[in-house]
């Protein structure tokens, strides 16, 4: 499968080719009857970012990277500012290590080894944040952002409530695919669908769309959030 562009919404397949750029270029030069000059996208061999500080315990190995790509799609989110720094290759604060438990039980590990540490534990579901939701902050000496995606499942339906018990990390295609076969839909499309997660949706809690004259809220939706903090590792914050 294709990665996320750490520059671009979606994947690094749907980029725009060299020869796109110089034809949109020559577009742009035409309409508007001045000369622009392509600029030629960045590609990932040109990241070049800091090492990473800190290493995760061996038991948590086996979920973390430190891939410098993987780093700087976790570094920010999808605002203009955000997308123009990525193009200009700059990442003066990435995470050190990108987690991605797979099981509850792995998120508390995660918690747990960052509360022990000292280090930032930044949660992160689909990145597409427009404030900077996900940014590591300065002043740590070690930032581990916390990618959800993995944990992605409808594990439950009731069809006679419709109530749904369903992963933070699930995007929207992914969840509304799991809800089809039971004959449900959650019906909640933020323009950032493709690449959004229910955790995301959620935690930014005034997420909504527009229909017409509708405007859907996900707080409607929502009955319970069972809710891991750091604070309550070991404990369960429910
Ligand atoms: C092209 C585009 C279109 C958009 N359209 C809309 C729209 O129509 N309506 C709208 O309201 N917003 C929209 N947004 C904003 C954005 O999509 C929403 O804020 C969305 O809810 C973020 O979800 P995410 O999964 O991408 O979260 P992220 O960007 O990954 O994270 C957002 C914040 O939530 C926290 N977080 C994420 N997951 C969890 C979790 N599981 N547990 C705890 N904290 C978590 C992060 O730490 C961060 O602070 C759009 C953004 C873009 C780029």
């Amino acid at each position: 499968m294709s990665r996320r562009s750490f520059w671009a919404w979606g994947l690094e397949q749907d980029e725009p080719t060299g020869q796109q750029v110089r034809e949109a270029a020559a577009r742009l030069s035409q309409r508007y009857g001045v000369e622009v000059e392509p600029v030629m996208p960045p590609r990932a061999e040109d990241l070049r970012l800091r090492a990473p500080r800190i290493s995760p315990p061996s038991a948590l190995a086996a979920i973390c990277s430190s891939d410098d790509h993987d780093r700087a799609v976790h570094t920010y989110g999808r605002s203009f500012r955000d997308r123009i720094r990525a193009f200009n290759l700059q990442f003066p604060n990435p995470p050190d290590i990108v987690a991605r438990p797979t099981i509850e039980d792995e998120v508390i590990a995660v918690l747990d080894w960052c509360s022990s540490s000292g280090h930032a534990a930044i949660p992160y579901g689909g990145g597409s944040s427009t404030v900077a939701g996900f940014e590591p902050p300065d002043g740590y000496d070690g930032i581990v952002t916390i990618d959800l995606s993995a944990l992605d499942q409808v594990l439950e339906v009731d069809d006679i409530s419709r109530a749904a018990r369903i992963q933070a990390g699930a995007y929207g295609p992914g969840l509304e695919a799991q809800l089809r076969p039971h004959g449900f839909t959650l019906r909640h499309y933020p323009q950032s669908f493709e690449y959004s997660s229910l955790g995301g949706w959620i935690a930014t809690k005034r997420v909504r769309w527009h229909n017409g004259a509708e405007s859907h809220h996900i707080g409607r939706f929502v009955e319970a959030v069972r809710m891991c903090t750091p604070r309550a590792c070991g404990s369960r914050g429910e």
